[in-house]
């Protein structure tokens, strides 16, 4: 009685193996996958793809932004606010209570601001305001 005991367990465990090996795509079970850092899946703030490996990494006035291909940091580039829903920031006066009116582009990438005084500010000098926000 005890052989057969294991011998069902046994055809049991190969069962489960030959499903976790017809469906690969259940990646979040499988633990034998090629350890990469992305535990969690992570979607493409643009096309709210699922980004497979690295992605593409933008920091925006200190928020990390991930796109699954250049193309999409391009679109996030020209409208950040319409894929940001929060984090949106002042980067002169850090305020996060920005008018999406008042913008300016620098280097292809829009940036929103709280007031036209501070708008006029970061054009005087562009590149000193954003290095507050560069080295991480
Ligand atoms: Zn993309
Ligand atoms: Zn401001």
């Amino acid at each position: 009685m005890k052989v057969i005991t294991v011998f069902y367990a046994v055809i049991l465990i190969s069962v489960f193996n030959i499903n976790t090996d017809i469906f690969p795509n259940s990646d979040s079970e499988s633990s034998d996958s090629i350890s990469s850092e992305t535990d969690t899946v992570k979607y493409c703030i643009v096309s709210g793809e699922k980004i497979s490996g690295e992605g593409v990494k933008l920091d925006y006035l200190g928020t990390e932004v991930l796109f699954c291909c250049t193309g999409c940091e391009k679109s996030f580039k020209k409208n950040p606010a319409k894929y940001m829903k929060s984090g949106l920031v002042d980067p002169v006066c850090g305020m996060t209570e920005i008018d999406k009116d008042i913008n300016s582009v620098y280097n292809n990438t829009k940036y929103y601001f709280c007031s036209s005084s501070c708008k006029s500010k970061f054009e005087k000098n562009q590149e000193e305001v954003l290095n507050k926000y560069g080295s991480k």
